[in-house]
Formats: C-alpha cells, structure tokens, sequence
C-alpha cells in the first residue's frame, strides 16, 4: 500500500497498558533480584566468616595443645636443671634430648644461663639470636616462675623462621637464674594451621596483641615481616576474622591473636557467578519479553492495518455495490422464509412508490401486491428455487404501484442458507423497475405482427389469423370468405400528391374498412394499398355465406368510394375487391390469397370500382399463364422466335419500310401472335430478353439489306415495350447491338406505346434524346387509344405518328373515327411529324387516307407481315434499285 494510503490508526491503549506493566514487572523483579542477590552476597560473606570463625577455634585449640605440652616440657627441663637435682650433666642432656623428641615441633631445647649464654643444649644448631639483647633482657626480668616467654620470630637461616618459647629457671623467684627456651619449629605449626585453610585464597596469622606476627601460612617470609593485615596495603579488600587465644594456665608473657583472613573477591567469587548468572538470566528474560511484546504489538498493530485496511476496502466495496446498484437503479431485498418477511431496501421501495418507514410499519405486503395473471408462475419459480431445482431465482412480474398502475419488475436472487432438509431459509436478491424494457418489447412484438402506419394486423398476422380460421372452418364445417381490396390508381395518386397524402390516404381507408366489419373480422394490410378483410363464421349454408360477403363486399365498395377529404382536398378513390369463399374445400392460405388476388384483378379488369367473386377459370387462366411463362423461357433456350416484316409503303404504294413483328414456332401451337405471348413476356420480365434478340435479329436484317442497293434505302421499325424500354442498360445495349451488327442507326425506328407517356416524362425525353442522337428515330404506335397529353407529345422528340388500325377500321363507317384520323393528320402536320395509318385493309380507306393528307400506310392491302426471304422475293429486293 502506498505510504500516502497507509491509514492512521489512533495509538493503542492496550499497547500503552502493556508497557507499563512490562516496566512494572521489569523494576520489580530487578529490585527482587537485586535484594535476592545482596542477601545472597551477605549470607556468602557471613557463611565465609562463621566458616573462619569455626576454624580459628580449631586452630586456637591445636596450638593451645601444643602450647600447653611446651610448658610441660619446659617445666620438666626446668626442674631437672635446678642445681638441687640429681640429674647430672649428661642425665639433663639426655632428659633434653627425649623431650625435645617427644615434642613434635620442638627444634631443640637449651638451658640459658643468666648471663644469657646457652648452657646446655640438646642440639648444637647454633642460635646465632640467643644473645639477642632484648631477648636476654627480656629473659632477665623473667621473674615469674611460672610465666612462658614467647620470642618474636627469628630467621636463623634465610626465610627460615623459628620462634622461642622460654621459662625462668628460678622456680620460686625467677629473676636473673636464667631460662629453658625451647625453640619451636613454625612448620609444625603450620600444619595445623594450613589444615584450617579451605580455600587458594586464604591466610591464617598469629600475631600478638601488638600486631606483630608470629606465624603465618601459607609461608610468605614477606608477609611474616609485616604486621597483622586489616587492610592490606596492596589494595586488596579481605575478609578477616580475629580471635584472641585462650590462652589461660600457659600464662604467656603476650596475648596472641589468630587472624584469619579472605580476599573479599575470592569469597564473593560465588555469588559473583550466581549473581551474573541471575542477571543475564534477568536481562534475557525480559529482554525476551521486551522482544516478544514489541513483536507482538507491531503484530498486532500490522493486523490493525490490515484489518483497517480491510475495512476500508468492504466500505469501499460496500460504496461501489452501492454506486452500482444505483446506476442499475437496482434495489436489494432480504427475505427470511421462515418468519416470512421479506424487507426491501429504500430504491426497491421507491420503484414502488413507497418509503422504508412504511415498510418498517407494516403497510406494505409485498405479495399482495403481484399482479394475479404473474403470482403462478412467480410463486412456481420461487418454490423451484426454494427446493433446490434451480441455481438462481429469477422471475418477471408485476407488481401494483402505489398510484394504482403495475410496475414490472425483474427480481433475481439465491437462496443463501438452507435446512438440513435444503429448504431455503433466507435469499437474498434485487429488483429492477424493467417497465421500460417491458413496454418497448411489447411495441416490437406489436410492430413485427402490425402495421406500422394504420396499426391493422400485418400479412404475418393475418397468415396465422387464417390459418386458424382455415382450420376452424375445416373442423366445425362452416364458411368464411377473404376479402382482397386493392385501391384503384392509388400509385398515381401518391405520385402526383406526395407519400404524406398517401399515407393520409391508407390511414383513412383502413379506419373505413373497420368502420364496415364487425369486431370478429380481421381487416389487414398486405402492403403498398392492398387490405385483406376476412369473414368468419358465415353460417354452413354456402349461398347464405355467399350473399354475406356479396353485401360486406359491397359496404367496403360503398364506404372506401365516398370522397376522403385530405388536407382541404377532395379526394376520390375507388377499391377493385376480389372475394373468395372458404369452407366446402381444402384450402391452403397461399390459395386462398391468391385467388382473392385474381378475383381482384378480374374486378380492375372488369373497369374497377367493383368486386368479383372468385371462379375456378380464373384459376384456369392463370395455370395457362404460368405454363406460357415456362414456355417462354424455353422458347428462348431453343430459338423458336422469328422476325416477320410488314411492309410500310407510301402514297404511290411502294414500301419505304418495314415493321419486325415477331412470331413464336411453337412446337405443338405452330406460329403463335405476339398478342398472345408479348402481355406474359412483360408480366414475367421476359421482355427484357426477346426484345434483345428482336433488336438483334432486325439490325443484323438491316445490315443486311445494307449490302443490296433495293434494299439498302429500307428501315425497320421494332417495338419496345415499356419494361424494355425503361429497365437499366437499354441505351448501352442498343448501342453494344449497333456496334456488333454493324447495322445503321438512322434506318432503324423504336415504336413505342402511349401508355409509357404516362411514366417518368424526363426519364423518357432523355433516353429518346441519346438513343435520337445515335440516329435512332422513335414512332408512337397505336395513336390516339391511349391517353397522350398533348403537352407530351410537345416535349417528347418523336418522329412519327401511327394512327390506330381501329380508327382505320372505322372511319368510312363512323363520322368520329373519320373526325379523329382527320385530327390526328393535322397534329401530325403540326407538330412536324410523320404519319403512317396502320391497318389498310381495303382500296377505299387507302383513298380516304390519302385524301385526308396521310402519306404513308400499312396493312393487309400491301401485304401482311412475312419473314424476311418472302419479302425479299416479293418486292425483288436484290434486284430493283432502291426507290428512296
Ligand atoms: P402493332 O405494333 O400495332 O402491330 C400491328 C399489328 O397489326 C400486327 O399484329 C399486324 O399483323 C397487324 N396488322 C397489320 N395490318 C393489318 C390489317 O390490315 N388488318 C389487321 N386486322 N391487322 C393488321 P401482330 O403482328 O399480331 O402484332 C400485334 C402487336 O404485338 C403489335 O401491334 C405490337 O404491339 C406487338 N408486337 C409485335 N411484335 C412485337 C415485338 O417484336 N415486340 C413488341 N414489344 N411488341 C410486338
Ligand atoms: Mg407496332
Ligand atoms: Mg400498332
């Protein structure tokens, strides 16, 4: 974690706590300690001075023995070397000589006289001291008889010290008669006193009250001639204890005291290990301690920040689950299953209308509120869950709002403790408000069965609500009928004033044909302005059905034929409606569509603003045009197509031209008319292809005929239909066709029809311009029974006029016919075109023609349409030189 980011934790008091308690337990085990260890030393030193004191007891003892057996010694000499004794010279010296051996310790034993010299010896050692002046002086005033005189010690050889122990010879007045001395070895001593001597360290001294020492061990000549230590001078603290000799009944002429001393070091050494020993012991043990705390606490100050971190962390989860939660707008809720409450969080209240106060106080049951069409399937999923079945719960109901209107909501949850049984006990889970969700699935689910402008059912709609009417129709025998209403003109209508009147337009119609049906019909749309209305349950009797339908059939007439007013206009529209009765057969619905279709189109055939029932030769007839598409389409693969040629001639009757009329070799029909095939062929889209190979077959006559002078003059004249002429690449194929045939563009003439006027007049100007600017000329065939706008035939380059075979036919007999060939020959003239009559059957109407001002005719009176060789034949092509 970033330093920035560590959090601050406040200091511990449990911490604090323990430091003092730590210091609490360190000072008052250190003083425990401290006064163990003082106590310790005391005792150390006390036991040291009580074991010292028992053994100058033991000491003091010894040399009082040996003291005493001296004086006994010297009490014996003493007697047997007064003058009144029988012991002679030699008897003394031999009394001497056992009680010096008898005496352990004792070097010799002498006589010394009063003038100081030795008398008698029983050694010859030669005491170089015995004339020691003190000594002798002391010896001298040795009055008491009874009292032992005991010299300070003496080297008499080098570090060889002895000590002389003298009594007064006088026995009763001792004074000047001399002394027995006998002279003690120290080392016998010494063996009393090393055997009180327990430690390296230790001395033992005797000295005199004075101080001065007579014996020491361990033998030190350097420490003999010092005095009694107290306080050594070398600096060294000891540990001395003092004892005066009992010295009473030897009536020495000195008090002698045993000194035993220690070094202080060496007595505390012990104590010295045992108190180290303790502290270390002390100082690792709370040093552990110390240790162990400061390891504890950054413990468990580490795991604070943990667990502070941690906290952060879930507060900070917590806080995301929040935001989260808002930004679903997802509200939680908490269901304990065994005491049945369920609570819900603010949000998932809110969804609702209500507050969590009131859901706090009860006024809010939640299951009450379950729309009762949602409760099965809710209350089944949720015991699906409950019981294990599922690994989630996840339901889609709704529940009422507050305000009265239902709410969908989409709840999901998991059961979060189960029984041993594993039932759910508690789940926990959220709510989601998905009425938005909800309403625009409900909108694409109506706009995939409705129509989006009029809101009618649509064909997929429509095909399931025949089905089921087929199906009920086949399974309880009665009739219904299907109603197919198309809107006569209606493109025209939207072509001229615009989609938005249009759809002005359907809207009203739609809202008119439910306006004439009963609830249980269904009006439909199929698209563009064709409406489906089916009837059902028109009764078992097919007449009754029948007559039924004739009168809806007639309302929807009636009422679709009234003027609409759109946007302040008047407008006026008529249906073309096809009718079919179902029931009494097996149907399918493509059938039934389809021969409401043709009924439809039997009406529009009929001059529209009609209805028509079905008839099964409408079926006939269409069967035949599927055949004669299928023919066609073969007719093409095998090449059965052939151009004829019907000769154009002029005033004088000889032929300026020819028109290509094609003729189909069919191979049971023989030659079939294009009136029979041409109507199909554009139906189906064949058009586009037999065209081509017509175009084809007369620019390759026309090249041809170029080769010959009689025919070189000739131009052919083919006709286009509309689909032709209109469908994309017609220009770049007439051009690619020239190119290929080599043929001349000027001899070549496109007939077109009225009708195609009536299109895209711009389109049309402009593909007449570039296929004009080729050379190609254009004719309008069949004039004047079609509806040609004057204003067109202004604007359109064309070249010629063809008045209509019918007006021909009829002029000699009819006064109007003859009026309108009459007319048309002065618009021709007008309008600076050329005029052909079609259709010039007899001598008479060639005369009338001519008379009226026509210069160019055609028809069975010249010569009917033929193939090409015939014509050739007949008019000597490659013979007579070409008129023109
Ligand atoms: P159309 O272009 O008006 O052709 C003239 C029709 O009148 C031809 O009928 C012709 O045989 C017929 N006819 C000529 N003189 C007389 C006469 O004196 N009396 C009578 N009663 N009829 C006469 P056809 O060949 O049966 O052609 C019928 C229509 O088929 C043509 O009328 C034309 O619109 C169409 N057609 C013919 N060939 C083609 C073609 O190659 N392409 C296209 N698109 N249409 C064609
Ligand atoms: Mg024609
Ligand atoms: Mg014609």
């Amino acid at each position: 974690m970033p330093a920035q980011l560590q959090p601050q934790l406040p200091p511990s008091r449990r911490h604090l706590t323990e430091w003092i308690l730590f210091a609490a337990g360190l000072l008052s085990s250190g003083a425990i300690l401290l006064y163990m260890i003082l106590t310790e030393r005391a005792g150390a030193i006390e036991g040291d001075a009580a074991r010292m004191r028992a053994q100058s007891l033991v000491i003091d003892q010894a040399l009082y023995r040996q003291l005493a057996g001296v004086r006994s010694a010297l009490d014996s000499a003493r007697h047997a070397l007064q003058p009144d004794s029988s012991c002679d010279s030699a008897c003394r010296r031999t009394l001497l000589q056992s009680l010096r051996r008898s005496m352990p310790g004792v070097r010799a034993l002498l006589s010394i006289g009063a003038d100081g010299r030795i008398a008698l010896s029983d050694d010859d050692i030669g005491d170089r001291r015995l004339d020691d002046r003190r000594y002798l002086d002391g010896l001298h005033h040795l009055c008491n008889a009874s009292a032992m005189t005991v010299s300070d010690p003496f080297e008499n050889a080098p570090g060889e010290f002895n000590i002389k122990v003298s009594m007064s010879l006088g026995l009763d007045n001792g004074c000047g008669r001399g002394a027995v001395s006998a002279i003690l070895n120290p080392d016998y001593f010494d063996a009393v006193m090393r055997s009180a001597l327990y430690a390296p360290d230790m001395y033992i001294a005797i000295a005199d009250a004075g101080g001065r020492r007579l014996l020491y061990v361990p033998p030190d000549p350097a420490m003999m001639r010092r005095g009694l230590p107290e306080r050594a001078d070398d600096g060294v603290e000891r540990l001395v204890v003092r004892r005066g000799m009992t010295l009473d009944g030897l009536q020495m002429n000195r008090e002698l005291v045993i000194a035993l001393g220690r070094e202080a070091a060496e007595v505390t050494r012990p104590w010295r290990r045992l108190a180290l020993t303790c502290i270390v012991g002390w100082s690792l043990f709370w040093l552990t301690c110390c240790a162990g705390l400061v390891m504890a606490q950054s413990r468990r100050r580490a795991l604070r920040v943990l667990e502070h971190a941690a906290e952060l962390d879930r507060s900070d989860a917590a806080e995301r689950v929040e935001l989260a939660l808002n930004g679903a707008s997802l509200g939680l809720w908490d269901w304990d299953l065994e005491r049945q409450r369920l609570r819900v969080d603010a949000r998932g209240c809110a969804m609702l209308g209500y507050t969590l106060l009131e859901q706090e106080q009860g006024q809010v049951d939640w299951n009450a509120l379950v729309h009762p069409e949602d409760a099965d399937a809710f209350a089944s999923e949720l015991e699906r869950h409950k019981a294990g079945l599922s690994q989630s719960f996840e339901a889609e109901f709704r529940l009422r709002h507050r305000a009265g209107h239902w709410v969908w909501i989409q709840s999901r949850g998991k059961a979060v403790a189960r029984g041993p049984d594993g039932r759910a006990l508690r789940m926990l889970g959220t709510r989601s408000d998905i009425s938005a969700r909800r309403h625009a699935e409900a909108e694409i689910a109506h706009l995939a069965f409705y129509d989006g402008l009029t809101n009618l059912p649509n064909r997929r709609l429509l095909m399931d609500r025949l089905g089921h009417a087929l199906a009920k129709a086949g399974r309880a025998g009665g009739y219904g009928a299907v109603l197919f209403v198309d809107l006569d003109n209606f493109k025209t209508l939207n072509d001229t004033l615009g989609h938005d009147m249009g759809d002005r337009l359907l809207e009203m119609v739609a809202f008119r044909l439910q306006l004439v049906t009963r609830e249980a019909d269904t009006v439909a749309r199929l698209g563009g302005d064709e409406f489906v209305v089916l009837l059902e349950d028109l009764g078992a009797a097919p007449g009754a059905a029948a007559g039924t339908a004739e009168i809806v059939a007639q309302k929807v007439l009636d009422t679709l034929s009234m003027p609409y007013q759109l946007e302040g206009h008047e407008l006026r529209s008529t249906p073309s409606i096809g009718v079919v009765l179902f029931g009494d057969a097996h149907h399918t619905i493509g059938d039934l569509l389809r021969q409401a279709d043709m009924a439809m189109y039997e009406a529009k055939a009929a001059g529209r603003a009609t209805f028509r029932f079905f008839d099964p030769g409408m079926q006939a007839a269409v069967d035949a045009a599927t055949r004669l598409e299928a023919d066609l389409r073969q007719a093409l693969v095998d090449h059965e197509f052939v151009l004829y040629y019907q000769p154009v001639v002029d005033a004088g009757g000889a032929m300026t031209g020819v028109e290509a009329l094609i003729r189909w070799h069919h191979p049971q029909h023989g030659l079939v008319s294009p009136s029979a095939f041409i109507g199909q062929a554009e139906k189906a889209g064949l058009i586009v292809a037999i065209g081509d190979w017509v175009l084809e077959a007369a620019c390759a006559q026309l090249a041809a005929w170029s080769h010959h002078p009689a025919s070189a003059c000739l131009s052919i004249a083919v006709n286009v239909s509309a689909g032709q002429f209109q469908g994309s690449g017609f220009v770049e194929r007439v051009r690619a066709i020239l190119e290929r045939s080599g043929a001349d563009p000027r001899r070549l003439k496109f007939e077109l029809t009225e009708s195609m006027l009536v299109q895209d007049a711009e389109d049309m100007a402009e593909r007449i311009g570039t296929l004009r600017a080729l050379g190609i000329g254009f004719a309008l065939d069949d004039f004047g029974t079609g509806y040609s706008s004057l204003n067109y035939l202004r604007r359109l380059p064309l070249d010629q006029l063809k008045v209509d075979q019918s007006f021909v036919r009829d002029m000699l007999t009819n006064p109007s016919a003859a009026g309108i060939v009459q007319a048309i020959v002065h618009l021709a003239d007008s309008l600076g075109l050329d005029l052909v009559a079609e259709g010039v059957e007899t001598a008479e109407q060639w005369q009338h023609l001519r008379l009226l001002g026509c210069e160019r005719f055609q028809g069975y009176l010249f010569a009917a349409p033929m193939p090409a060789d015939d014509l050739g034949r007949r008019y000597h092509l490659g013979t007579v030189a070409c008129a023109a």
